[in-house]
């Protein structure tokens, strides 16, 4: 990929002409528009590509490769954060995003009362799944679009946007009809097929590590989403397989700073799937905010010990209360705001 750096404050119509000669010569413009200046990755071109009709034309600084084996997802392609935006929220900004929700979407009643004590807490983002990838073929598989009904119209109620897992490329048109954020799960961090579907999507995705892929392949999955013409991409550690046995994952705090030397995308934290035990979500939780993670997303379910999956590493409704109260102070003391508890006495009566 070569990109193409527009002088500070480029013209509108100079943009425009780049991206006119790239298409008429059947090459693929990317533009990312910064603050300062906007860049144009042409995806298709190398080094051995003559580009000089191009780097001629008004306002163009300079033409050059992108050395980094990703391209779009690089922080040479991009030098500031980007910053997805979902509804008011902004993942990716000063702000600490909590999203929260059951592992599973179960019924009406659950569903709800999630949604309105996450919003209640400070919470920002409603997750939960309709789709479920289950390691047995005769676990609680999710309750599919049914399932995503209940999702939105409990996020509807509560003011919060929704964040749910999509599984297979077909389904990618009826999951982007419900939820604002789509998930990728670690188990199809590398279906590529799946990642090209939400490449085509005007939706943020929530891409998952996988369980055993290193930071550059999940890197790399991000430019499948970001080549595919959507740029609006959050990544998020979720631990991965290593031999303790503690937890269900390892959590790779690591991961946080790594990505973020190397790329503009958010980052958030799954502290829940990294644990796999309740009691050890809030050490991680306040470790990601401190090591510089955008957000995190939590399980957290009415009743875990009757949940339909992962209430295990479930939250209960007070524990997820204080976890939200002992954020705040952390979060004021490095400047990242965490939005205020909504104090839901006064707001009954
Ligand atoms: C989930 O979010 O419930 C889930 C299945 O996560 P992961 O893909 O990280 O295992
Ligand atoms: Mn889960």
């Amino acid at each position: 990929m070569m990109i193409v750096l527009m002088t500070p404050g480029a013209r509108v119509s100079a943009i425009g002409a780049v991206i006119r000669v790239c298409h008429a010569r059947g090459l693929r413009p990317v533009p990312s528009h910064g603050s300062q200046r906007t860049v144009i990755g042409i995806i298709d071109a190398d080094k051995s590509t003559d580009l000089s009709d191009i780097a001629a034309l008004p306002e163009v600084e300079q033409v050059s490769p992108v050395s980094a084996s990703f391209k779009l997802v690089s922080r040479e392609f991009r030098d500031e954060p980007t910053v997805v935006q979902v509804g008011r929220v902004r993942i990716g900004g000063p702000e600490f995003v909590v999203m929260a929700g059951p592992c599973s979407v179960e019924d009406p009643e659950q569903i709800d009362a999630c949604a309105q004590h996450v919003a209640d807490c400070g919470g920002r983002i409603l997750r939960g799944g309709a789709y479920k990838p289950r390691s047995s073929p005769y676990s609680f598989q999710g309750h599919g679009e049914r399932g995503l009904e209940m999702l939105t119209a409990a996020g509807r109620r509560a003011g919060l946007p929704t964040v749910t897992e999509v599984m297979h490329p077909d389904l990618v048109e009826t999951v982007a009809r419900y939820a604002d954020i789509l998930q990728i799960g670690a188990r199809n961090v590398q279906n590529y097929a799946l990642l090209e579907a939400v490449g085509h999507v005007r939706k943020p995705v929530l891409l998952k590590r996988g369980l055993m892929t290193t930071i550059e392949e999940l890197l790399m999955a991000a430019e499948y989403i970001l080549a595919g013409g959507n740029p609006q991409v959050i990544l998020c550690e979720r631990g991965i397989r290593t031999f303790e046995t503690a937890t269900r994952n390892t959590l790779d705090i690591s991961a946080v700073p790594v990505i973020k030397s190397q790329s503009h995308l958010p980052v958030i934290i799954d502290p829940s799937h990294a644990a796999g035990k309740r009691e050890f979500v809030p050490a991680l939780t306040l470790a990601s905010l401190a090591a510089g993670a955008d957000g995190v997303i939590v399980e957290m379910h009415p009743v875990p010990e009757k949940a339909y999956s992962d209430g295990r590493q479930s939250l209960d409704f007070p524990g997820f209360a204080s976890l939200m109260d002992s954020l705040r102070p952390l979060g004021e003391a490095l400047g990242r705001p965490i939005a205020p508890a909504v104090n839901t006495t006064e707001a009954s009566v």
